[in-house]
């Protein structure tokens, strides 16, 4: 089903022009209100085409949002900020985003469209499993479901057990979440005894984390549904800036008509063709509160612009492919986490809990695949360390461990740890 058709289908020529009239609003209203980018777009005036233009500006980076902390990048008065959110901030200040009325409209908009576009209808049941807090995970699935028409769980994460028994007892029709916890949840259900087939869900809608088509078998098997990727960040708005759709399963469609998508040769910052992996840059068209402009998101995606089964006019962003920030270095050689669990989970017999430790000396740390094995003896460690070593071009360990003994993820799973011991 396609939510707004008039917009989700519009020809390109009639998108561009929405786009060149957007743009130019969303640059004068940057400019005009927050003071990083009276100095920033400087090179920008009215009058110019902004589409022509936009290549030429400056970035904003996440460094500059911590740096604005909390609320220089507000555009609007304190009064007409209707919602915050802010991110962890594990690696010094949170940032802080902040949406007008309007904001939270369009959010909600954004937001149904992409369930939508996953296969939920209107009058069906939304089990939301992301965290409502300052996270935007839970609050945005949840305004966006209810404008789809749909009922909303509002679980949130943890308490698993209880999750399961709403999950058979209320019998929703979609579930979202973390890809991670979604595995927790469903290995929770094979331990409390319940098969795929006595629930009743047909759609995952799953985020916030990268993963891996093999990830995608293993949750449709798990619970008997069709899976699909939604993506988002706070910066922009949240989730629901792009969306994978039911029929093509082949990349997540970018709401176009509201954010504006680039990709970026990372070290360069030169734009780079259709199909080559770069670095998301998106700008906001219609954000109020806090318009970004050419932000870079750190992630790494190609744009494929060819048409789509569904029928959506709108280009598509592959999978993530890692975060410019995630990316471990390993004896020199670039690893992204999600290249590994592409690996692993392409063999037979591998649980799809795992975790890269890095161990040994610190001056020269070995990064190792913890992993568990299906059944006992299922796994020949061996062949999986010469099949990485192939693929990621630098020998990674593997350990097997016993059924249960990676830690399970009940929000963003935690991939990386490190048991290097300082001397
Ligand atoms: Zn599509």
């Amino acid at each position: 089903m396609i939510w707004d058709r008039r917009m989700e289908t519009l020809d390109r020529a009639g998108l561009q022009e929405l786009q060149e009239a957007r743009l130019g609003w969303s640059l004068g209203w940057a400019k005009g209100r927050v003071p990083f980018y009276q100095e920033r777009l400087k090179g920008w005036q009215e009058g110019m085409n902004p589409l022509k233009v936009l290549a030429d500006l400056p970035f904003t980076v996440k460094a500059d949002l911590r740096e604005n902390y909390p609320l220089g990048f507000l555009a609007v008065p304190r009064q007409e900020v209707r919602r915050f959110h802010a991110s962890s901030g594990t690696r010094g200040n949170p940032t802080v985003v902040a949406y007008t009325e309007h904001d939270l409209v369009v959010w909600a908009e954004v937001v149904a469209r992409s369930l939508a576009a996953a296969g939920m209808k209107p009058g069906q049941t939304l089990h939301n499993a992301y965290g409502y807090g300052l996270f935007t995970g839970g609050l945005g699935l949840h305004a966006g479901a209810e404008r789809l028409g749909l009922s909303v769980i509002p679980a949130s994460g943890g308490s698993t057990e209880r999750q399961v028994k709403l999950l058979v007892d209320l019998a929703p029709d979609g579930l979202a979440c973390t890809p991670s916890y979604a595995l927790y949840i469903a290995e929770t259900l094979s331990q409390m005894g319940i098969s795929p087939n006595e629930v009743s869900l047909t759609t995952g809608i799953f985020g916030a984390e990268p993963w891996s088509n093999g990830m995608r078998e293993r949750l449709e098997a798990g619970f008997g549904i069709q899976a699909v990727d939604i993506y988002g960040l706070s910066e922009i708005t949240g989730p629901g800036v792009a969306m994978e759709c039911v029929e093509g399963k082949n990349g997540l469609h970018v709401f176009e008509d509201f954010f504006l998508v680039e990709v970026i040769n990372p070290q360069t910052g030169e734009g780079v063709e259709p199909g080559i992996v770069g670095e998301m840059v998106l700008t906001t068209l219609s954000k109020e509160a806090m318009p970004m402009i050419r932000y870079r998101t750190g992630d790494l995606v190609s744009v494929n612009p060819e048409p789509c089964p569904c029928g959506r006019t709108s280009v598509r962003i592959s999978r993530i492919h890692g975060r410019s920030d995630d990316m471990l270095i390993v004896r020199g050689v670039n690893v992204f986490p999600s290249e590994v669990e592409r690996v692993i989970l392409s063999q037979e017999g591998v649980s799809p809990h795992y975790q890269l430790v890095f161990e040994g000396h610190p001056s020269r740390p070995d990064l190792v695949v913890e992993l568990e094995e299906m059944m006992p003896g299922a796994l020949d460690g061996s062949g999986l360390t010469r099949r990485l070593t192939s693929a990621l071009g630098v020998r990674l360990g593997v350990r097997i461990m016993a059924a249960g003994q990676v830690p399970r993820s009940q929000g963003k799973a935690v991939r990386v740890v490190s048991r290097i011991k300082e001397d």
